[in-house]
């Protein structure tokens, strides 16, 4: 008997080259094969009197062949089959390129369907290359009328070849359990998936298949939702080292800050600190715009944590955040260092000497807050204590390193969870906060410290790099200083690495991209030979001094880290760059960017490099440089350059590329189907009414074994891929 599990080998009849391209595609069971949707459908559900036909049409006839020849084009030496179809209204004429065998299927006195578009040579219509199907057989029609599948005919599957599997393995299927509870498939009016498989592969009315994709895609919104509810249930179960903090000691910490916090930071300060207080583990996001501040709320957080005798680790997306964290630490935090509480720095870029010292204080429980990179989810580090775990710019780690986090060994090292807080300047639109992020509490921070100025973004015509030049240099006369953003770091033609997120051109000519290392050189001798210009990108080493092939050259032989410092501390003046100063970067006296190759990058990534400027008291200002004059790139800009704040832009983002693009996939692992619906508000809201009635009635799914079975895959699923 065939099954869901039955492999497609074990098939009679599946011709072995088509087996192999299945398997390319990771199609390899009936399942694998039947969950392999078509993306459209082409409408032959009418069959046309051949009479009637339009030239342009796409259309199903009904006839009988009388003739049909194949003959050889001189000139291209490619095979013509053509044929005359007739049915009582008249004749026309269909045609093939090079599929000689279709000469040995179809025989003149045969009554056809020919689906196709009509065109036209010299006057004369035909139907070119249609799909045809032989009447009056066994079998039923496939190809030539009703919607026709199509599917994603990659590497050499073809529509056709596929539509051949699927209907007959349709029809000897046994019924399949459905998981979802036959009251929910009621209640949001969604088929059954029995019924729904077969709509969704060969549907009698589109409406039918659009019903089928909503089921499919609900199901996946629902364990999505039920998956959160659990994770969220599990917590509430779970034991936390509750972080003991006195009034007293908030203020005496926030009276040692420069500034005074704004009203956001506060109430997003309260929120988390009632959290951290609590026997139970904290699981919540910190969002704030790129500048509003969240770092000094966390930063308050953990050294709260450690005063109450837990450790904080604090995880940051790169090298150079993580370093600046780490002084950020050691500058506010001086007088508690001082007074015995050790803070920590954790990168793989440092010695092994170095990393062996401080993984030890750290499980001897010496260090109580340990700043680093993914180094801290290493196996070899252990926690005494770990009481809260922060991980800035959390969009920026994919699925499997958060689930370290949050589920993975730093969970298991002891019976209680940490705290775990999660930080973010790319806003959640409302859908997706529902689901992807279901299981989160969200704190916000909705406004930007006093004295902030609006950044001034524009987009400079080419003919106006000169006077740009010009502006910068005017600038940093007046102690001001400047990054400048490009897409690449070297030029050479053979060398096709690209900087972090940043894309390939469309057409491939590099050429056309700036590089860093060509700026570097051109800004440094010919703009502004008189200024300070340096380098920075993700070749340069982490840390000391040159580079191992001895060349002082570009970079001065110097290190990111030093780079970064004397960028910092004013001793550079241009920072020509690729997006390694991408996120978190703060030097708050530079106070222009500009962006080369703006295209390349996305709404995001752009949003996140404005945000490295307008972070003092000084006005600042962003020019981007495209030499794309496409619709897209025009869009794109054009929501960079209007969205209020980075919420507005989020969501213009989400319109324009969808969930998945916006996420990026690895921070999903969801399917394709589910991405999309994700825009759909009325489905994620009914997937999420489902799955928190079932939840509240059976937290346990007891009643539910499929449901709960289907649910415990699914999580495997999106966590481990
Ligand atoms: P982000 O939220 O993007 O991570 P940061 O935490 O890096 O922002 O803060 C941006 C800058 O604003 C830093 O230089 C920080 O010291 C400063 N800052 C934070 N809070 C305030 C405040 N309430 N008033 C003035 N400056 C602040
Ligand atoms: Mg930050």
């Amino acid at each position: 008997m065939i099954t869901l599990e039955t492999e497609l080998v074990r098939i009679r009849g599946i011709a072995p080259a088509f087996l192999a391209k299945l398997e390319k595609l990771k199609i390899k069971t009936v399942k694998d094969l039947l969950w392999h949707f078509p993306y459209r459908y082409d409408d032959f559900s009418k069959i046309v009197k051949i009479g009637t036909l339009q030239v342009s049409q796409a259309a199903t006839v009904s006839g009988t062949i009388h003739k049909i020849e194949a003959r050889r084009t001189w000139r291209r030496r490619m095979v013509v089959i053509e044929a005359l179809v007739a049915d009582e209204t008249g004749g026309i004429k269909a045609v093939w390129f090079n599929q000689p065998y279709i000469t040995r299927v179809l025989r003149p006195g045969m009554s056809v369907n020919f689906a196709g578009k009509v065109l036209s040579n010299d006057g004369e219509a035909y139907l070119s290359n249609p799909a045809y199907e032989p009447l009056g057989g066994a079998s039923e029609t496939k190809h030539t009328a009703g919607l026709i599948p199509i599917y994603s005919e990659t590497r050499g599957l073809t529509s056709k070849g596929l539509r051949y599997l699927v209907k007959p393995l349709l029809r000897v299927l046994p019924p399949i359990q459905d998981f979802i509870p036959k009251n929910i498939l009621s209640a949001y009016n969604l088929p059954e998936l029995d019924i729904a498989l077969k709509q969704i592969h060969f549907p009698a009315l589109l409406a039918e298949a659009e019903q089928a994709k909503r089921r499919f895609a609900f199901e996946d919104l629902f364990l999505l939702q039920l998956n959160n509810l659990k994770l969220k249930q599990k917590l509430t179960q779970s034991k936390s080292y509750p972080i003991k903090w006195a009034d007293s000691e908030i203020k005496e910490i926030v009276s040692l800050l420069p500034f005074e916090l704004t009203n956001s930071q506060n109430r997003s300060m309260g929120e988390i600190l009632a959290d951290i207080a609590k026997p139970v583990p904290m699981n919540r996001l910190l969002q704030g715009d790129v500048g509003s501040g969240k770092t000094v709320i966390a930063a308050i957080a953990a050294m709260l944590a450690a005063r109450s005798g837990e450790q904080t680790a604090f995880m940051a997306p790169t090298e150079v955040l993580a370093r600046q964290h780490f002084k950020t630490f050691e500058k506010i935090f001086r007088s508690y260092i001082n007074s015995g509480i050790k803070i920590g720095l954790l990168l793989s870029g440092l010695t092994n000497k170095e990393k062996k010292q401080t993984v030890e204080k750290t499980a001897s429980g010496e260090i109580k807050i340990l700043v680093g990179t993914h180094a801290l989810i290493q196996k070899s580090v252990e926690f005494k204590n770990l009481g809260l775990v922060i991980v800035d710019e959390q969009h920026r780690f994919g699925v499997k390193q958060r689930a370290a986090l949050t589920g993975g060994k730093i969970v298991s090292s002891g019976a209680k969870l940490p705290h775990f807080l999660s930080m973010s300047a790319t806003p959640i639109p409302r859908t997706l906060s529902l689901t992807l992020f279901g299981d989160l509490d969200i704190s916000i921070i909705d406004e930007l410290p006093k004295g902030r100025k609006p950044i001034v973004t524009k987009v400079v015509a080419p003919e106006n790099r000169a006077r740009a030049y010009e502006f910068i240099r005017a600038q940093i006369k007046f102690g001001r200083q400047a990054f400048v953003i490009c897409p690449k770091i070297e030029e050479a033609a053979n060398d096709q690495e690209l900087t972090d997120g940043a894309k390939p051109p469309l057409n491939n000519k590099w050429s056309d991209v700036k590089a860093v290392k060509a700026e570097y050189e051109k800004l440094s001798k010919k703009t502004f030979p008189d200024l300070k210009v340096a380098m920075m990108h993700g070749k340069l080493p982490a840390r000391g001094g040159s580079p191992p092939d001895g060349r002082a050259g570009a970079s001065g032989g110097k290190s990111k880290s030093e780079v970064m410092r004397e960028f910092a501390e004013g001793k550079i003046d241009i920072l020509v760059s690729t997006s390694v100063v991408e996120v978190g970067v703060d030097v708050p006296n530079a106070s222009i960017m500009l962006i080369e190759g703006a295209d390349r990058f996305g709404l995001a990534q752009l949003y996140q490099f404005r945000g490295r400027v307008g972070r003092g008291e000084h006005q600042s200002f962003v020019f981007l440089f495209t030499d794309s004059s496409s619709d897209s790139t025009k869009r794109r800009l054009d929501a960079l350059l209007k969205a209020k704040n980075g919420f507005e832009l989020a969501e213009q983002d989400l319109a324009i590329r969808g969930p998945g693009q916006f996420l990026g996939d690895k921070q999903t692992g969801l399917p394709d189907l589910a991405m999309r619906s994700l825009n759909n508000m009325a489905l994620v809201k009914s997937a999420r009414e489902s799955a928190v009635e079932i939840i509240k009635k059976d937290p346990e799914l007891n009643n539910y074994p499929n449901l709960e079975e289907k649910l415990s895959v699914f999580q495997k699923e999106i966590h481990l891929e």
